[in-house]
């Protein structure tokens, strides 16, 4: 009897753990406590998102955040669990 060679081994996708980013951004000062909303929204600009790295392609939704460093573009996505983050932190100061 052959052994079942052919058992499906799920790759297992790497999704980046955003969280992750951002905390760790947070902590080395690459990213800064959100304050105000983001100052333009639109398609990306293949331009790598502050948070992920990742560029922002142009079917995808991008913010620009200004921050100390100008303004800098990141995924919706990536901008809502940083915003998220941001919130929490503020309110415990
Ligand atoms: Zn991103």
């Amino acid at each position: 009897m052959p052994l079942p060679t052919s058992r499906l081994q799920r790759v297992n996708e790497p999704i980046p753990p955003i969280l992750d980013l951002v905390i760790a951004g947070l902590d080395s000062g690459l990213l800064w406590l959100l304050e105000s909303g983001p100052v333009w929204s639109g398609h990306g600009t293949l331009k790598p998102c502050v948070v992920c790295r990742v560029k922002i392609t142009n079917d995808e939704i991008q913010h620009d955040v200004v921050g100390p460093r100008g303004s800098l573009p990141v995924h919706v996505r990536c901008y809502q669990i940083w915003r998220t983050r941001s919130n929490k932190l503020r309110r415990r100061t």
